[in-house]
């Protein structure tokens, strides 16, 4: 089946629409040459449109289920057959896992919790039926069949797939946890066996998708089928197996970082599945009417779009029907500038050379995201790093990637294992940290003979030092180095120290206190901090403390100069050098025999009180100019700056050419050709 259409329209809009029916006159204002002509305006290619929202109320001309008080129109249908006369592909929305009338009308419906009581709303929009209540035959797979059999629609999105946390103990889920198990679904079984109960409902999940699936695809096989959070690192394969293209959400400062979309991007495009990454034009989350600059979206954009995502913003319906004509003025702007750019970005291949083996599963919609992975991802960005992520053990053939990075978190197979010692001996470069690879049953490394060193024991002290390295410390204060992070004791058998730990002086207690609770450098250990171990033709480096998860926590740029320098001196076969500011992004990708190196720039304001105003906008980017650039590569003739389509000129270096940006505001495209 072709999925070409969403890889290859990369303006889209998910257009909300979660009405209650309280308000009076409600849905009044609703016209659907109006509402589409601002998507037709704003340059949107793709857009997602409401068949049922949380409430439970159905936009569309229904026989089954509750239609909007409000609505007289067929609201999916007409913005559907509108939509189609300006060529804009139509994903029809559908609340899955919200459903407020369903549970209201039938109160067995409900999910249950362990303390035995309902999943009810309290106010807010979550209502939450279970999908092993008669809610999936009698409502979802009716309603599903309806829609399908009624619009040609392209594609859809099933939101919130999953029970919440993944239990419930309401009687259907009972009874069919008795009848598939033998044995009683309990609070206590989700104590003793947590495994089990939460496999029942992961299980639940992919049951519901596929029957959803199997439903649509009888009826309509060219219709793609997604479930909101398919296809994001560490979602289970029995999920994604029911989702045609991947969604993985991604809120910029309002429950995420900046760094979401680069991040996310760079794990997705190593799929073979399309994935669109979704932010939205609210500042702090789904629903609040504030719109971001065309600055912010310019830059949000060009971070997907550079690094192989799909662009998806979420907007809102207002209660009238209609939508904002003022916030399509900004995204209108920002999708003219994905239009300059998408040609070169749509269909990409990234540039093999460093491979961030890593794990991030304990992302759950906006959760925190899992932050060794993020830390050294921050860390690989800001050093103007090439790299993809790969989520654990389902990493790639390594062939053209020269450098491999393992945080802490990394869970790897005996077989992976072996793969990385292959890697290493025939010249590779491999970074591990903290306790990477620890087994508590051979209670070593994994990893233990490619580090050239053994694992001895945890220290007493949550934090320590680093002793210097003057090469290690270029650009750092000459001065023992804090790592915010348990520091490990390991045994060398053929590592060499490039530092070594410093105890702190003490950890303060009675008698022994200090000025701050985390006092300076006291004795220098005799264990490694940092080593270096040869294997076969290549490099392992070990650094003994958790530094990508405590630079994400903390914002220690020093650990992230010390890591950085630490890469540069044994990474020597990079394709590209760029002499940038670290909140200048550089990312290498290719496509049709020319290679396209994308710089974006970032920059927003001084936060406020630092508790309450987590929103850090973006206003102005100012432009960075004369970024120097060096292209290892003695075939590259030709450097033109995309889209404004300046030749620069290059001089040759010893590994192949030098040159000079002259400007990047948010985003150039340097694109490199053979001729
Ligand atoms: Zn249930």
């Amino acid at each position: 089946m072709s999925n070409n259409w969403i890889r290859e329209n990369i303006r889209q809009v998910h257009i909300d629409f979660h009405m209650p029916e309280f308000p009076r006159e409600s849905i009044t204002n609703f016209n659907a040459q109006e509402f589409v002509s601002e998507f037709v305006r704003a340059k949107v290619n793709v857009i997602g449109v409401f068949t049922k929202c949380h409430f439970g109320n159905a936009f569309y001309d229904n026989t089954v289920g509750h239609k909007h008080s409000g609505l007289k129109e067929d609201f999916f249908g007409e913005v559907l057959t509108e939509a189609k006369k300006h060529d804009i592909k139509v994903i029809a929305y559908y609340s899955l896992g919200t459903d407020a009338h369903a549970v209201l009308h039938n109160p067995d419906w409900y999910q249950v919790d362990e303390k035995g009581q309902v999943r009810g709303s309290e106010g807010t929009v979550w209502e939450l039926p279970c999908i092993n209540s008669p809610y999936r035959e009698e409502l979802v797979i009716p309603q599903v069949k309806e829609i399908t059999e009624k619009y040609e629609m392209d594609g859809y999105l099933f939101d919130i797939p999953y029970i919440h946390n993944h239990y419930c103990f309401c009687s259907y889920c009972k009874k069919k946890f008795q009848e598939e198990y033998g044995q009683a679904l309990t609070p206590e079984l989700l104590e003793t066996n947590r495994e089990l109960v939460i496999g029942f409902g992961i299980d639940s999940a992919a049951r519901c998708m596929k029957e959803i699936y199997d439903v649509i695809k009888k009826i309509r096989p060219e219709v793609l089928v997604n479930c909101n959070g398919a296809w994001r690192m560490g979602e289970p394969a029995s999920v994604n197996a029911t989702s045609d293209y991947g969604l993985w959400e991604s809120q910029p400062s309002a429950t995420g970082s900046f760094l979401g979309h680069s991040i996310r991007a760079r794990h997705i495009r190593t799929l073979d599945v399309p994935v669109q990454i979704m932010t939205v034009r609210f500042t702090e989350g789904w629903g609040l009417m504030s719109c971001k600059t065309s600055e912010q979206l310019k830059f949000e954009f060009s971070c997907i779009m550079a690094n192989g995502g799909i662009i998806n913003i979420g907007d809102q319906v207002m209660p009238d029907g209609s939508l904002q004509s003022g916030v399509y003025d900004i995204i209108g702007e920002a999708f003219s500038f994905v239009e300059e750019r998408e040609a070169f970005c749509i269909g990409a291949k990234s540039v093999r050379h460093t491979a961030l083996i890593a794990d991030n599963s304990s992302n759950w919609y906006h959760d925190k995201d899992d932050s060794a992975t993020f830390g050294a991802a921050k860390m690989l960005i800001e050093g103007h790093h090439q790299f993809d992520i790969y989520y654990n053990d389902e990493f790639p053939d390594l062939t053209g990637y020269k450098v491999v990075v393992l945080p802490e978190n990394v869970k790897l197979s005996a077989q992976s294992i072996d793969r990385l010692d292959i890697f290493v001996r025939e010249g590779g470069l491999l970074l591990a940290e903290g306790a990477a690879t620890y087994s508590r049953e051979a209670k070593d490394f994994k990893l233990a003979e490619i580090l050239g060193l053994n694992y001895l024991e945890r220290t007493p002290y949550p934090f320590a030092y680093f002793t210097e390295n003057e090469e290690l410390w270029n650009g750092i204060a000459k001065i023992p180095q804090l790592v915010e992070g348990e520091f490990i004791k390991t045994i060398p058998t053929t590592a060499e120290a490039l530092s070594y730990i410093h105890w702190p002086l003490t950890v303060p207690a009675v008698n022994r206190a200090f000025r701050h609770p985390m006092p300076p450098a006291g004795i220098v250990s005799d264990f490694h901090g940092i080593s270096v171990n040869r294997h076969g033709k290549g490099i392992a480096l070990y650094v003994a403390a958790p530094v990508f998860r405590t630079y994400w926590n903390n914002n220690h740029f020093w650990v992230r100069r010390m890591i950085t320098n630490l890469l540069n001196k044994f990474d020597t076969d990079k394709y590209f050098e760029v002499e940038a500011p670290v909140h200048v992004e550089a990312n290498l990708m290719e496509k049709d025999g020319k290679k396209y190196l994308h710089l974006i720039n970032f920059q927003n304001i001084h936060a406020g009180e630092k508790s309450s105003s987590f929103y850090d906008p973006i206003e102005n980017i100012t432009p960075v100019h004369n970024i120097e650039v060096h292209i290892n590569d003695k075939q590259i003739q030709s450097v033109i700056t995309r889209p404004d389509n300046e030749q620069l000129v290059i001089e040759s270096t010893d590994k192949g050419i030098r040159f000079t940006v002259p400007k990047v505001h948010i985003h150039t495209i340097i694109e490199l050709s053979k001729e």
